[in-house]
């Protein structure tokens, strides 16, 4: 078994024996936001209870509100006055159900509270369950950085139920499906081409049938593979580990230009943007496919619109590149290029020209 436990619900059984074993009922508690409360937990509490006879207090149901701004220490202070007036004990099991926010924040209560207790992640939304919820990076923005603070903790286990995503909204899940075209990218041509090919059935599956949400779910479980074997071989990133930052050095500076110019991007779109640039860095430094490129920025401008950036900000961007803190020195932008689809390399550097021809692509992009 690896760092996160295991990761697919059907170990959901296995893992609710251990639970009904290790944990009293009243110190089970359940993190979740103001949308997912509605729209999640009474799915979560009708499984717990009827089919594991588990019922969950509830004033140990812990609610904070939706949204990244709220992704701060003064959202987990109450959190933390919560387990303790709860006398949450060092044998208490925090369900983080929501998407990367509730996560994130949850896992760093839970890996902070009385030096640490299990946590299981329980994710909503599509980046949440292909990404956020796996790996162990736990953390909060602060001081207007985005998990500035944070801790490397790993979930007990994670389920995946991916009848929670028929609640989420178009743009929501163009957001997780930026980083499950990311793992196909790095896992080969066949699951890049499915990626492609059932994006629109991702943005329909209020009228999915069973047998495509067994594709959904087996395209979510084959997307989390590739972060899990990645995760096991470098759990605290110091090294292959920063292939999963693919995309993501133009994609974090595309988003936090867009914070600045008070127009804010959901990440996943940044992170298209991102894997555009740097797939065509790839196609000029380490001979990727154009094809690979063009099929991408198509992918791009019909699902997620032209995200122009204006040659005015590209020298802003690049010293946001440089203040990235995944680079081992603060001259230094790192870049994961692809030489082939499945096929890559960390730690490159390219030259500032070249990224500047890298975002006048994203412009030319119809
Ligand atoms: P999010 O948690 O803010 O969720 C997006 C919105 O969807 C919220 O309004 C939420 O309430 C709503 N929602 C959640 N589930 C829903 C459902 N089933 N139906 C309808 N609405 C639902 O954002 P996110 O995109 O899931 O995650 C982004 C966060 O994840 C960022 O803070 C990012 O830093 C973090 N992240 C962490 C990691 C990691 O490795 N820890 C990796 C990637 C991203």
């Amino acid at each position: 078994m690896g760092e996160d436990g295991e990761i697919n619900k059907r170990y959901f059984g296995d893992c609710c024996i251990v639970i009904r074993m290790d944990y009293a009922e009243d110190q089970i508690f359940i993190l979740v936001d103001s949308n997912t409360r509605v729209l999640c937990l009474p799915h979560l509490l009708d499984l717990l209870h009827n089919r594991y006879e588990l019922h969950v207090l509830e004033e140990n149901v812990l609610v904070i509100p939706a949204g990244e701004e709220h992704k701060s220490i003064e959202t987990i202070l109450p959190l933390w006055h919560a387990l303790v007036e709860r006398k949450a004990t060092r044998k208490a099991l925090l369900f983080n159900l929501g998407g990367g926010v509730v996560t994130d924040m949850g896992g760093f209560v839970a890996s902070t509270y009385r030096r640490g207790i299990d946590y299981i992640n329980v994710p909503t939304t599509l980046l949440s369950m292909v990404d956020a919820g796996h790996g162990g990076k736990t953390g909060f923005d602060f001081d207007g950085l985005k998990n500035e603070i944070g801790t490397f903790y790993a979930p007990k286990n994670v389920w995946i139920v991916p009848e929670f995503l028929k609640t989420l909204p178009r743009e929501e899940m163009l957001s997780g499906y930026a980083e499950l075209i990311k793992h196909a990218l790095l896992s080969g041509d066949e699951a890049l081409n499915e990626a492609f090919m059932n994006l629109p059935l991702f943005l329909k599956l209020n009228e999915a049938t069973d047998e495509q949400m067994a594709v959904v779910e087996r395209m979510i479980n084959e997307s989390i593979a590739v972060k899990q074997h990645v995760v096991e071989l470098d759990p605290t990133e110091k090294g292959l580990r920063k292939c999963l930052n693919l995309g993501h050095t133009v994609g974090h500076a595309v988003e936090e230009l867009s914070f600045e110019e008070c127009k804010p991007l959901r990440h996943g779109y940044a992170v298209i943007v991102g894997l555009v640039a740097e797939a065509w860095l790839s196609s000029q430094v380490k001979g990727l496919d154009k094809k690979v490129v063009d099929n991408l920025a198509s992918c791009m401008s019909i699902y997620y619109g032209l995200l122009r950036i204006r040659e005015s900000h590209f020298d802003g961007m690049i010293e946001l590149m440089r203040n990235d803190k995944k680079n081992a020195s603060a001259n230094e932008i790192n870049f994961t290029l692809l030489s082939a689809v499945g096929e890559y390399e960390v730690n490159q550097t390219v030259s500032k020209e070249m990224i500047f021809e890298a975002l006048k692509f994203i412009n030319d992009v119809i």
